[in-house]
């Protein structure tokens, strides 16, 4: 397999490639949408195809107005909501056979943990 004429994300070898150790920004998003992949000049492929590019800039375009969605509703909800000193957490309880119940709990914000 020759490293130096494929995409790194996709193993496509045809179209016009960019080398992504040379674009910081392309770098930072690919982090940003996959940390858990090793981008590293470490004899890997270091070209991306342009199908790859457009597809982590969409990503990245959604991934950061999803959270920026998240940050504005949060910010209504609390202005929608009277000042409460306690919080309610919710969890998923998994009982054999496939049953699911959900529990909450309200926990002052007076807790300390000791
Ligand atoms: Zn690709």
């Amino acid at each position: 397999m020759d490293f130096s004429s494929i995409c790194r994300f996709c193993m496509a070898k045809d179209g016009p490639m960019l080398d992504i150790f040379k674009d910081a920004a392309m770098i930072l998003k690919a982090y940003a949408l996959l940390p858990n992949l090793k981008l590293l000049d470490d004899g890997l492929p270091n070209h991306i195809c342009k199908h790859c590019v457009h597809q982590l800039k969409a990503a990245y375009k959604f991934k950061t107005k999803c959270e920026h969605t998240d940050t504005i509703l949060r910010r209504h909800l609390q202005k929608a909501q009277p000042v409460n000193t306690s919080s309610v957490i919710w969890w998923a309880e998994l009982s054999p056979p496939a049953t699911v119940k959900f529990r909450k709990a309200y926990i002052s914000s007076q807790h300390s943990c000791r």
